[in-house]
């Protein structure tokens, strides 16, 4: 998602300490300092504007969430919607790359990662940059703890079908694939993307939830 520059986002994000961590590599492996407790912390990349997980957090207050976007554009959209709810001391934002993700999460360190309606990057000379690319699955598997999992949702049915490739050839397990969220028995605490309301209505919504099977080191 790319919105229109907004030259005052990054100002807007500096005043708002309490919601934004300007500087996450700060926090590297003691995000749980910022949370005042040891709960699991579960993480969205791609956030955009952040419906997903402003609910997650809401109705998961023994959770803690922290949601990633790379635009500063895109992520004062979320800390807007944010600022219009009581206070959610459960929920951070970090404006961020998720190729540097290993400069600013430990080994470890998260309990859950949420991957909603990735760009899927249709074209074969930049599936690199797709976020389910073997690249990203070994960072993803760096900062997963152990059983940690991976719940991804999309609407394109060919970033689906690479990701299961992709997963499978990196020897995940897959505890649950979905091919029509909205039509099938089991999924009814689902919470809504800001894209997945909007492509919802041309076809079905996919999902999977994955697992690294060996445990690095084993
Ligand atoms: N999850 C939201 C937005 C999906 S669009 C929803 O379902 O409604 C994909 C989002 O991922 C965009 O906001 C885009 O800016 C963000 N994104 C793309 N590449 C990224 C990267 N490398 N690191 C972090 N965010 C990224």
């Amino acid at each position: 998602m790319r919105l229109r520059n907004n030259p005052n986002a990054k100002q807007m994000l500096e005043q708002h300490p309490t919601y934004v961590i300007l500087e996450p590599h700060f926090y590297k492996n003691r995000f749980a300092t910022l949370f005042n407790n040891d709960n699991p912390i579960h993480i969205e990349i791609g956030m955009g504007k952040g419906d997903f997980i402003i609910n997650m957090a809401k109705q998961n207050p023994t959770i803690n969430y922290i949601g990633i976007e790379k635009y500063d554009s895109v992520l004062v959209v979320a800390l807007s919607k944010l600022l219009e709810q009581e206070h959610i001391s459960n929920l951070k934002l970090i404006c961020l790359d998720i190729a540097y993700v290993m400069e600013v999460f430990a080994e470890n360190e998260i309990d859950q990662l949420y991957l909603n309606f990735s760009d899927p990057w249709p074209k074969k000379r930049h599936a690199k940059r797709r976020l389910t690319h073997e690249k990203y699955l070994s960072m993803y598997q760096e900062i997963l703890s152990e059983n940690g999992k991976i719940i991804f949702k999309t609407d394109h049915r060919s970033l689906f079908e690479f990701s299961l490739i992709s997963m499978n050839q990196y020897n995940m397990s897959f505890l649950d694939i979905c091919l029509d969220l909205h039509h099938s028995d089991g999924y009814e605490d689902n919470i809504e993307t800001e894209y997945e309301k909007k492509f919802s209505k041309n076809g079905p919504i996919y999902r999977l939830e994955a697992q690294f099977i060996k445990w690095k080191g084993c």
